[in-house]
């Protein structure tokens, strides 16, 4: 047996219904917001990573997966697994002149997996999934605050409590400079109190310092300068655009001075959206989102001298920490904590065909044409290919939730109607089939569509609750006796339209 490769994960059942309903979300609110989205390759040249991030940084040095390719010997440029998606995104405006007014786009949204070999821990996947975005050429704090706002609108929507809006402006190169110092400064006779890579960092990133783990809870960590205390006139002036814009926008948000992102290209406006779980006040907070500013990365990859500003979502933290949440508040409610990815599957219609030798190549006929017409409807169909019992078929019929069973059995093939079983309330009603025109050779006749549009009526129309025609438990179903094929009266008169 083959199992996965450690670190990574299959994403089905329950977990691809939080999964796909983060990404509706997220695309929705970035077409709301305007956004085109775009469809990066997973691997790009190694150096565009080396260039953007720094070939320092964790995400370069340790974690990035880089591959030769070719297969021959001949030397290659290096290529890599996506790590982040803001470099190739800023690699793909570049190289398709999106900057120019022939092919203006300024506003753009991605989504996909990303590749690092971290260690693996809870939450965190050697390929993980980011929605991302990036505005570009816009220096106005307005964008900033949007892009925050998008955010935390998209995942309040999505249904996440105990998320915060963590702003700092990490300011320009300038007043950078001096508060570097005013940090070297703070630290100079603490060093000893820092941790091993905070003693490396000292130097040449002192803001680092600040968001060390390790180093939280250290006071002198807490009591150092603000950065805030530092910025230039226009740093500020736009520090105070963003906060401005987010009141006017109505997005809460508390200043984190702490907040210095990884990554050396950011400026100005750093964030992050922190979740920290409302049902566990132990459980320790994560971030889910982060972005900023980085005026200048477009330039130093070869670009025109614009702005931009982005975030990056963490999909796979956000849809476990909303998978918690349900989770908990089922327990609360005392609720049986089923066998999610059973639920999950909920069909419109099941096709049952208990049918003697004798009717199987009709009545698996009569079966598909629905089928297809159903489907073409837009129904969520499953037919059943066999011919066994009704009891299994209803079986298999509740092991897909159906709503519906559709029923072409022996009887219905004899009495030219078709049965039509609401699954919860065990109401039956008879749908008549004419099966002169039933040309089971071709599955698109008229008949067929007209039949399914009976169908369609029925279980979109509400007429369900109002039919008379109750047929006993379907344990019963063998017995001619109780199975009242001729008391279709009441059923004509509730939807004409079947028989029209
Ligand atoms: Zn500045
Ligand atoms: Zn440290």
């Amino acid at each position: 047996m083959f199992t996965r490769v450690k670190g990574f994960r299959d994403i089905y059942g329950i977990s691809y219904h939080y999964f796909n309903g983060l990404m509706s979300i997220l695309d929705e609110h970035a077409r709301r917001g305007g956004f085109t989205h775009i469809e990066l390759p997973m691997l790009e040249k190694a150096g565009l990573f080396s260039k953007s991030a720094g070939n320092e940084s964790d995400i370069v040095s340790k974690e990035m997966y880089v591959f030769s390719n070719t297969a021959s010997n001949k030397k290659t440029e290096p290529i890599a697994l996506r790590p982040e998606g803001t470099a190739p995104a800023v690699r793909a405006y570049i190289e398709n002149k999106m900057y120019t007014q022939q092919y203006r786009i300024d506003k753009i949204a991605y989504a996909g997996a990303m590749f690092r070999r971290e260690r693996p821990q809870r939450g965190r996947y050697r390929q993980f999934y980011q929605y991302g975005v990036e505005v570009f050429a816009t220096k106005e704090p307005h964008a900033d605050a949007e892009l925050i706002t998008m955010a935390y609108d998209a995942i309040t929507e999505y249904g996440l409590k105990g998320v915060e809006v963590c702003l700092n402006s990490i300011g320009c190169k300038d007043c950078r400079r001096e508060y570097e110092d005013a940090l070297r400064n703070h630290f100079a006779n603490h060093k000893d109190s820092l941790c091993q890579d905070c003693q490396e960092r000292y130097h040449s990133r002192p803001m680092r310092l600040l968001d060390c783990k390790k180093d939280a809870q250290n006071t002198h960590t807490i009591n150092a300068p603000k950065i805030t205390d530092y910025l230039c006139n226009e740093c500020g002036e736009h520090f105070d655009g963003v906060k401005n814009w987010l009141n006017t926008m109505g997005t809460p948000f508390t200043v984190d001075t702490r907040i210095v992102r990884g990554l050396d290209y950011y400026m100005r406006t750093a964030f992050e959206l922190v979740h920290t779980p409302e049902h566990n006040n132990d459980a320790p907070s994560s971030v889910i989102c982060g972005g900023g500013r980085y005026n200048g990365l477009v330039k130093s990859l070869g670009g025109p001298d614009v702005e931009g500003v982005g975030f990056a979502m963490g999909m796979d933290r956000i849809m476990e920490a909303l998978m918690e949440q349900d989770k908990n508040h089922d327990d609360q409610n005392d609720q049986t904590n089923e066998d999610h990815s059973q639920t999950l599957l909920t069909a419109d219609a099941y096709i049952a065909t208990p049918l003697n030798t004798n009717n199987q190549t009709l009545g698996q006929s009569i079966a598909t044409s629905i089928t297809k017409g159903l489907r073409r409807a837009g129904l969520c169909v499953i037919m059943n290919p066999t011919c066994s019992s009704l009891k299994s078929q209803l079986k298999a019929a509740n092991r897909y939730n159906a709503r519906f069973t559709i029923i072409i059995g022996d009887n219905e093939i004899a009495e030219e109607a078709l049965l039509v079983r609401d699954m919860a309330s065990g109401e039956q009603v008879h749908i008549p089939l004419n099966l002169d025109e039933h040309n089971h050779t071709n599955t698109n006749t008229h008949t067929d569509s007209e039949l399914c549009e009976g169908i369609v009526d029925l279980i979109f129309g509400g007429d369900v609750e109002g039919m008379a025609d109750v047929i006993p438990d379907y344990t019963d179903y063998d017995n001619d006796d109780d199975y009242d094929y001729d008391n279709d009266d009441d059923y004509d008169d509730d939807d004409t339209n079947i028989n029209k």
